[in-house]
């Protein structure tokens, strides 16, 4: 990520944090001025702010922290550039009560920064001698999968796109061939499992969170070295992946400025202490993102990576936020969930949906089950007590567990930003 962030943004290729941070925050200044200039939304609300101001990272709480309820109600009026200039739109469907989509906007150069990302990123894992499979959506153009494998295809690495993938049986004998996969981690786990043993020599995990018993079991069921990468839609699909050292994502700073802030109070937190992530988009032509709120959590540091690395990186990547309230006020996230039940050999993939029961909440599991691992449930049951919120409230019995149902598969796109299905507003 050294040598990306430095040509992009003119740099030598030895790159050190201060240079990092002058060209970021000078970028910013430019962002800041163009999205005034341009954008109705932004021009309303920064009228109060100089961009010239904005000398260092103890600058950034003078522009306002945003939100994807603001871009889901304002987002056309955020945008940057004619219509004729909008190269591709992602919509994506929001929790929040209007529903209403967040719709982002990008240019031809937007992904061409997306792409540049792409191969530079995968050279940490893959080479020209490697075959990549991208288990991926691929088939529309411009799909996060199309974009990767031409970014591939441009750096000379072979690859090519499956999705949405095959039944697991089929899987390894599609997948001969190929040393390198990419993937969101419930299908590289289905996959690791039927693969032969150190054939495929890296994967990538792209998710928001991948947690790290999955990942433990990945790694050890087909002898491959497993690298994360972070990124959302809004950070233009690409936003950090690991190096070697495996210790955390080294960012793409020359299009990407992320901040931890608290989450309650929006007041950035000191480096290394977990928080709310805030991306503010450099460079983006389309449509910028400034101080966007991700709902994500994770921690952050600059300091040098062993890997010789000086790009921030960002570890300890919890996903998201947002807890499912129990009855008795007892939080639980999806990831808590994550990282025991996938501690449980044999799991392969699962969805947990609560709902009510005779006035207590039911959490109910359907999951999906590796070969010779018929009978499960014994084993999820005791993995979900071993979370503290589930726990609680089943102690004081206001919760029970309720059926655990094996299926034969999911929709592919299932496991995209996981939730814990809540359908007890529904049963009221
Ligand atoms: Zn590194």
């Amino acid at each position: 990520m050294d040598g990306l962030t430095a040509r992009r943004f003119g740099l030598s290729s030895l790159l050190d944090r201060g240079a990092v941070e002058a060209a970021q925050m000078a970028s910013l200044r430019e962002a800041v001025a163009r999205a005034r200039e341009r954008s109705p939304w932004y021009r309303e609300r920064l009228a109060g702010v100089e961009p010239d101001a904005l000398r260092s990272r103890a600058d950034l709480p003078r522009l306002p922290l945003m939100s994807g309820a603001d871009v889901a109600a304002h987002g056309q009026r955020m945008v940057c550039v004619p219509q004729g200039e909008v190269a591709r739109i992602v919509t994506l469907q929001t929790s929040g009560s209007t529903g209403t989509p967040k719709r982002l906007h990008f240019t031809r150069d937007d992904l061409a920064g997306t792409m540049d990302f792409f191969l530079h990123g995968m050279l940490s894992l893959a080479d020209p001698s490697d075959r990549v499979l991208v288990l991926l959506p691929f088939e529309q153009p411009d799909s996060t999968g199309d974009l990767l494998i031409r970014a591939l295809s441009g750096g000379g690495v072979r690859s090519a796109g499956l999705w949405p993938p095959a039944k697991r049986e089929e899987l390894a004998g599609l997948v001969r061939g190929f040393t390198c996969v990419v993937g969101l981690p419930q299908h590289l786990l289905a996959l690791a499992e039927v693969l032969p043993f150190g054939v495929v020599r890296t994967m990538l995990l792209c998710s928001d969170y991948a947690p790290p018993a999955l990942r433990r079991r990945i790694e050890e069921a087909c002898g491959c070295e497993t690298f994360l990468h972070y990124g959302t839609t809004e950070t233009g699909l690409g936003g950090g992946v690991e190096c070697a050292a495996h210790d955390g994502c080294h960012l793409r700073e020359s299009d990407l400025l992320l901040e931890i802030v608290d989450p309650e109070s929006g007041e950035p937190l000191p480096e290394g202490e977990a928080g709310e992530v805030v991306v503010t988009t450099l460079g983006r032509q389309a449509m910028p993102l400034l101080r966007y709120r991700t709902g994500d959590m994770a921690r952050l540091t600059a300091q040098p990576c062993v890997c010789g690395g000086v790009t921030a990186r960002l570890y300890d990547i919890a996903g998201r936020r947002r807890a499912c309230i129990l009855r008795g006020g007892f939080r639980v996230t999806s990831q808590e969930l994550d990282d025991m039940m996938f501690g449980v050999d044999g799991l392969l993939d699962y969805r947990a949906a609560l709902d009510m029961d005779g006035g207590r909440d039911r959490l109910g599991i359907e999951f999906l089950a590796g070969q010779g691992h018929e009978s499960l449930e014994r084993r999820m049951e005791q993995a979900l007590r071993r979370v503290p919120g589930v726990a609680a409230a089943l102690d004081i019995g206001t919760l029970a567990l309720g059926p655990m149902r094996r299926v034969q598969a999911f929709s592919p796109s299932h496991t995209v930003k996981r939730t814990i299905f809540d359908q007890r507003g529904s049963t009221s």
